[in-house]
Order: structure tokens, then C-alpha cells, then sequence
């Protein structure tokens, strides 16, 4: 990826990582759904010793499938979901792809919780399945 800088709306948030992300999911899970307001969330799963932030977030804790926590940092001003930690998988960071400054070269290999998906969306080429995590 050549771009690996991003914010919320307001700017109030920054962060930037360096690395590549270990992987890109596609995410439909019904609480993805819900945070972004949008159809499913793409998630960019780091090295949280990769990840640099300005600017402080809100949290949401929720709970995972596992009954485990996932927090859910969002800008307290504008709202933007930035990252989520996940109980289940200390050191990493996601942060929300939606949030880059320039997504282009984000590449989703996988697809989680398709069977929220909404239908009309067409799946990914050459995309497999995974068991949700969290
Ligand atoms: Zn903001």
C-alpha cells in the first residue's frame, strides 16, 4: 500500500501506520453494519506497534459473537469509526478502511459473516469465507 494515513470527518483524528496491513476483510456482521451506517465495514488488521494516532477517541465496548469485547473507538465530534480491539486478539488493531486518506490500493481478500450480506451486493472476485473473529 502506498497510502497509510487517515482520519474521521472533522479532522480531530489522525493516525498513520506503517507496514502493510496483515490482512483486508470485508466485514457484513450486523454490528459493523450498525457503527458505520453503512452495508459492511472493511478492516484493515495491524500491528498495534504499527499504528500511530493523534487525537483521542471515544470507545463503544461491545461484545463479540465469543462474548468477548471488542472496542470500538469512534471520533466523539464527528462520530467516524477509526479502529476496533478485539479481546480475542491482543496486539492487533483494525482500523476502518473507509477512514484512509487514499483507499485504492486496499485489496480485500476475505469476506466475514456473508450471510448478512445484503443481497444485491455482488460477492468478491475470488474471495473465500472465514469464521468471524472476536
Ligand atoms: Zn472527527
Amino acid at each position: 500500500m502506498t497510502s497509510r494515513t487517515g482520519g474521521c470527518l472533522c479532522g480531530a483524528i489522525r493516525y498513520e501506520f506503517k507496514n502493510d496491513p496483515t490482512v483486508a476483510a470485508i466485514c457484513h456482521c450486523t454490528h459493523c453494519q450498525r457503527q458505520s451506517g453503512g452495508l459492511f465495514s472493511t478492516n484493515l488488521m495491524l500491528a498495534e506497534a504499527d499504528y500511530v494516532q493523534t487525537g483521542e477517541t471515544k470507545v463503544y465496548t461491545d461484545r463479540g459473537d465469543s462474548g468477548k469485547a471488542v472496542w470500538r473507538h469512534f471520533c466523539g465530534t464527528c462520530g467516524s469509526p477509526i479502529t476496533s480491539r478485539v479481546e480475542s486478539m491482543p496486539g492487533f488493531v483494525i482500523v476502518k478502511a473507509g477512514t484512509l486518506d487514499d483507499f485504492k490500493d486496499v485489496k480485500p481478500a476475505v469476506e466475514v459473516y456473508t450471510d448478512h450480506a445484503a443481497q444485491f451486493l455482488p460477492p468478491l472476485a475470488g474471495r473465500r469465507f472465514a469464521q468471524g473473529t472476536g
